[in-house]
């Protein structure tokens, strides 16, 4: 890859943000998407395959955003594409079941042991959203207990404390969140088990549920401490409290069978999202068959969806599962941890203070020499020097997430070139910080 420095033409991606701002709040759909703590504009994107994608203005790059982590099996692939060309030719929504809809959930109770039964929903947030009113209508408790920078999506109850956008805008609560709504948030720091316990002696009686994300993935990629899942699966077995798995980002992507599969711990609940969808909008919430019965027609809890279970999204998702063998997994493993190999060796070559969090496919460099294990220490990343790595990433041909808090996402698309075209591009960006 050459130096190429301040060559990309942003010319139409200015212009179209420019002409979003007048009719789309700041400009976008989802507020990282405005590159706002980057200070940048942000690329308008025109079409993506296999590892790279292309903007509006000629500008190519190769891709770690994979659509905020779905994109699996990288920008689209053929046989997804057709699955979805081929459903999608006999209808796009019927509002009455399909058969997809029941391979779709056979398939992911098949692959995740601690699920019976799974509920199909259009988003992660609907997911977790869902996921706490099951946990609150079964235990009849109102509290839940989530951790600091841990993201579930924007469900008034988990907008408290939450990672990514949230914690790169500098928003750490939302307005608009009732009072008494975040009031039931109990927020510990993540990988203190110390902190669950207290909050137990002190709530137990009254925490419906705990949720946590398996792997951090919104503070940066941060790994479960040894014991940590296993901590939380004692606590709440001993109170009678569900054990929410948010797998949303971590589903199907670090292991074939999940996090859970990965650190072997078997929650009662577990969201899905992102991957389960191949890239078109997907959520999913499942567990124990005791538990899922309580949501409406078979039980009281209610939760509905006019496009739930769409068949688009099922023939996206379906396929996407299915090609996800073991194999995949290893060799996304194997690049992963060739592109940290790289990293690091950079980092030292630069000087350059850097922890590279990594857990199968997720990777993460901070800008610290701490080591990085919940949100207070994912800060002491220096956030002005990512922000000069980015531009200069950008620049030479690199999409990477516009946040410290969000990890890079290798996909089965990346060849040991674009892994290598990485690590150079990483090499001279560190040059120019
Ligand atoms: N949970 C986790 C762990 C996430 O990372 C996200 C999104 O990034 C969500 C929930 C919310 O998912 P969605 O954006 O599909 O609503």
């Amino acid at each position: 890859m050459s130096d190429r420095p301040n060559i990309r033409n942003d010319e139409r991606s200015a212009a179209a943000f420019a002409r979003a701002k007048q009719v789309i709040p700041g400009g976008v759909n989802s507020p990282v998407r405005a590159f706002k703590s980057v200070g940048l504009n942000p690329v308008y994107m025109e079409r993506g395959e296999g590892s790279r994608i292309y903007d509006i203005d000629g500008n190519s790059y190769i891709d770690y955003v994979a659509s905020w982590g779905p994109l699996i099996l990288g920008h689209a692939h053929p046989e997804v594409i057709e699955a979805i060309k081929r459903t999608a030719e006999k209808g796009t929504s019927f509002g009455a079941p399909t058969e997809l809809e029941t391979m779709m959930a056979e398939l992911v109770c098949k692959r995740v042991p601690a699920v019976d039964v799974v509920r199909m929903v259009n988003s992660g947030t609907e997911a977790t959203m869902s996921a706490l009113r099951l946990a609150r209508g079964y235990t009849k408790r109102n509290k839940i207990l989530k951790f600091e920078g841990s993201y579930h999506g924007h469900a008034d109850s988990l907008l408290i404390k939450a990672g990514s956008g949230v914690a790169t805008l500098g928003l750490p609560d939302s307005p608009g969140v009732p009072e008494h709504v975040a009031a039931n948030t109990i927020t510990v720091p993540y990988n203190d088990l110390e902190s669950v316990k207290l909050a137990f002696e002190k709530f137990g009686e009254e925490i419906a549920c705990v949720i946590v994300e398996p792997v951090a993935g919104n503070m940066g990629v941060v790994p479960p401490l040894p014991g940590f899942l296993q901590g939380l699966r004692d606590v709440t077995a001993q109170y009678g409290s569900i054990l929410i798995f948010d797998e949303v980002m971590t589903g199907f992507r670090v292991s074939y069978s999940c996090a859970q599969g990965l650190y072997g711990i078997v929650p009662d609940l577990t969201c899905f999202g992102k991957v389960i969808g191949g890239g078109l909008p997907v959520g999913a919430y499942g567990g124990k068959r005791e538990l899922m019965e309580m949501i409406a027609p078979s039980g009281p809890i209610y939760q509905a969806g006019t496009l739930s279970g769409n068949p688009l999204a099922m023939a996206a998702g379906y396929t996407t599962l299915k090609l996800l063998t073991q194999d995949v997994y290893e060799q996304l493993e194997r690049q992963a941890v060739r592109l940290q190999l790289g990293f690091e060796a950079n980092a030292r070559k630069h000087g350059i203070p850097s922890t590279i969090n990594r857990v199968g496919s997720m990777v993460c460099p901070f800008f610290t020499d701490t080591f990085v294990i919940n949100y207070d220490t994912a800060k002491t990343s220096d956030l002005e020097r990512f922000k000069a790595y980015f531009a200069a990433m950008l620049d030479l041909g690199v999409s990477i997430a516009p946040s410290q808090f969000e990890g890079m996402f290798v996909s089965a698309a990346h060849t040991n070139e674009d892994i290598d075209a990485t690590i150079a591009a990483h090499d001279q960006a560190f040059g120019r910080l």
